[in-house]
């Protein structure tokens, strides 16, 4: 049977979240959790665009030496030749890709303004795939940009065109969250026992339906005899509404009444990183998990009503789905109630070992601890926020990889 798998695309769409960004150290601790979490892919960030070089070029360095691994790193760009030879410049070791571009009436006519036809844009897209492989690309992704707005005739013949030139995966793109559960179930079915071809499922919120979506989408790939591949974002972060949330849709495949024990994941998932790395999401965008989030929120365990609260103390199965430990809950967290030494981009060397100290990080030598010092006030200097301790330890422990993350050259 066909299996489900999970790409998080935080780093390009999540980003996308008008308002918002996220540093490139904060980019990267987001891919080491994702990968300690399992989750097959993260899309890391947009190699054309000339300030995310650095950071891609370093977290591809952290593949190289077995810190992003397994986890794959991908890249997304328009399917424009022009942009592939642009990415390969500026990111040489890129190895995966999604290339991207409209498919529906509306998008053709409203963006290119009537310049383009259909076949210009199977046209492009190939041309782009050719020119993704001649350049050493190992696996690609050919993205429907709006193909919940696509004619069905249409998506078969781009689909399939993407697949006779050796993209890997099709992305079913619900751009303005248009789609019902019923609608994508039934066209991804249909493109899977047509094309042929592994299919992505990205689901917009527009109409409070991203995570339902994506499950049902997934279903319809299964259903149609493909693997599933489901585009998620960490607290559902994403233009507009958002995107469907890593979290609640983990759970939606691995709990829900019709998914639990049918369908199956192509990889281990550690649920028990979900807190951990929600939390972490919601500091590095500044933005807080609502209560009610599912698995993650402050009320997803919480009991006040008298029979809920008895039925709980009894038995929580009676009131609760899943248990709080499996996500990583549960556990006592410290909070600084008195003095606090925190750390900024204008902090000194006393503070800094101060604060090293308490993770029982010490340095006998004081270049080596000035060095890292001013790496983390660089850090700081982007973040506009203290660092977590993850963040500190990373500067430690891989000072010549954060130096690359840290280095912003405008072009001259
Ligand atoms: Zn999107």
């Amino acid at each position: 049977m066909p299996k489900i798998y999970f790409i998080d695309v935080t780093n390009r769409d999540g980003v996308q979240t008008a308002n918002l960004g996220l540093s490139k150290l904060e980019k990267t601790i987001i891919n080491i959790y994702l990968n300690e979490m399992g989750i097959f892919q993260s899309e890391f960030g947009f190699p054309t665009t000339r300030h995310e070089s650095a950071y891609l070029q370093a977290n591809l360095e952290l593949a190289a030496i077995g810190v992003l691994q397994p986890i794959r790193l991908s890249g997304w760009l328009r399917a424009i030749v022009s942009d592939v030879e642009t990415a390969f410049r500026f990111v040489p070791d890129i190895r995966h890709l999604n290339l991207s571009i409209s498919t529906s009436a509306q998008m053709i006519s409203g963006k290119f303004r009537e310049e383009k036809k259909r076949e210009d844009i199977v046209e492009m897209m190939i041309d782009a795939v050719e020119a993704a492989k001649a350049l050493g690309t190992e696996s690609i992704g050919v993205n429907a940009e709006d193909a919940s707005r696509t004619d069905m005739d249409f998506l078969i013949e781009f689909a399939s065109a993407a697949k006779e030139h050796g993209a890997q995966r099709f992305r079913y793109c619900d751009t303005l969250g248009y789609d019902d559960p019923f609608t994508i179930y039934e066209t991804v079915k249909t493109l899977a026992e047509n094309v042929g071809i592994p299919i992505e499922v990205h689901c917009h919120g527009d109409l409070g339906m991203a995570v339902a979506n994506s499950v049902a989408g997934a279903k319809g790939a299964i259903d149609g005899g493909q693997d599933a591949y489901i585009n998620t974002t960490l607290n559902g972060m994403g233009e507009r509404a958002g995107n469907a949330d890593l979290v609640a849709t983990i759970l939606a495949v691995t709990k829900s009444k019709g998914f639990a024990s049918r369908y199956r994941l192509g990889k281990r998932i550690n649920l028990k990183k979900a807190w951990k790395i929600s939390k972490f999401a919601s500091y590095a965008f500044g933005v807080p998990v609502p209560i009610n989030q599912p698995g993650v929120g402050a009320n997803a365990f919480a009991h006040s009503s008298g029979i809920h609260a008895d039925g709980v103390l009894k038995d929580p199965e009676n009131y609760e789905l899943y248990d709080l430990a499996e996500l990583g809950r549960g556990k006592l967290e410290f909070v600084e109630t008195g003095r606090e030494i925190c750390f900024g981009e204008y902090s000194g060397i006393s503070g800094f070992r101060h604060i090293m100290g308490k993770m029982a990080i010490t340095f006998e030598d004081s270049a080596k601890a000035r060095e890292i010092l001013e790496l983390v006030r660089y850090a700081n200097v982007e973040a506009q926020k203290p660092l977590v301790e993850d963040e500190l330890l990373f500067i430690a422990a891989y000072p010549q990889i954060a130096k690359k993350l840290l280095t912003l050259s405008p072009l001259e």
